[in-house]
Order: C-alpha cells, then sequence, then structure tokens
C-alpha cells in the first residue's frame, strides 16, 4: 500500500465558471488558473501521483504549457490514471477536502463524487468528498480564494 497527498489553492475571479471535481457549480465568481482551475481535482491528482512517487501536477503538466490552457481536469486525472496504471498501481479510495467559506457546496457533492470516481475507475462510495467553511478566517473564509486538501490510498500490483 501507498499513501499520497494533495493541496491546491485558487483564486476566486470575476468571469470565471467555478468547477470543482468536475461539476459546474452556479456562483457569481470561478476560480482562476490555467486549466479549469478545478482544485479539487487537483488536489485529487496530486494525491495520486503523490503516492505513486510520481512527483505533482506542476510536473505532469506545465501551466507555461499551452496545451493545458482551459483544459479540463477531468481529462488530466485520465492522463494521471494511465500514469499510475503504467506503474501498476490502483486505487483503493480517495478522501478530499474543499476550504471554501460560499457558495453552498452540499447539494454537488453526490455528482462531484461520481465523476470523480468514474474516470478514477472505482465506485463512488470511495471518493469522499466534503466541504468546510473556515469561519471566515483567511483568504479561504474571506472569499478570496479556495483550497482543497487530498489523500489517496493507493495498491501496488
Ligand atoms: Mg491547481
Amino acid at each position: 500500500m501507498r499513501i499520497g497527498h494533495g493541496y491546491d489553492v485558487h483564486r476566486l475571479a470575476p468571469e470565471r465558471k467555478l468547477i470543482l471535481g468536475g461539476v459546474e457549480i452556479p456562483y457569481v465568481l470561478g476560480l482562476l488558473g490555467h486549466s479549469d482551475a478545478d482544485v479539487l481535482t487537483h488536489a485529487v491528482m496530486d494525491a495520486l501521483l503523490g503516492g505513486a512517487g510520481l512527483w505533482d501536477i506542476g510536473h505532469a503538466f506545465p501551466d507555461n504549457d499551452p496545451a493545458y490552457e482551459g483544459i479540463s481536469s477531468l481529462v488530466l486525472l485520465e492522463r494521471v490514471m494511465k500514469k499510475l496504471a503504467e506503474q501498476g498501481f490502483r486505487v483503493e479510495n480517495v478522501d478530499a477536502t474543499i476550504l471554501a467559506q460560499r457558495p453552498k457546496l452540499a447539494p454537488f457533492i453526490p455528482q462531484m463524487r461520481e465523476k470523480l470516481a468514474r474516470v478514477i475507475g472505482i465506485q463512488p462510495d470511495r471518493v469522499n468528498v466534503k466541504a468546510t467553511t473556515e469561519e471566515g478566517l483567511g483568504f479561504t473564509g474571506q472569499g478570496e480564494g479556495m483550497a482543497a486538501h487530498a489523500v489517496a490510498l493507493l495498491l501496488e500490483r
């Protein structure tokens, strides 16, 4: 067994879509980034790459590469899964937490789990996603950005 941890942050900005776990969420602001800035999927990918000892998404998909501009992070996750399979890893489970003051994310969480699980190739009950506010504290609490943490357990074939 191998364990991996991932953490990511993106700034909130106007005129951007808010995409979390591949799900578009109606909100006045969206996350800013080179790709679709899906902070949850980025943390999950870093946990998966980390567990496999494959460094991080910044090295797998450099953000100065125009090929990744506006790309769906689920497509990047698909590529991460290919890398893991090549190294003989499969995923046992993923657990993730989104840090965001607003909007209310609970209604969208089942859909996020389903989307992530489909790409990872496991059942949605093995991809847990939680969301928490930060009591108005810090950049997440002040609504300047969102962060996400993830851990993943990998099994070596
Ligand atoms: Mg990111």
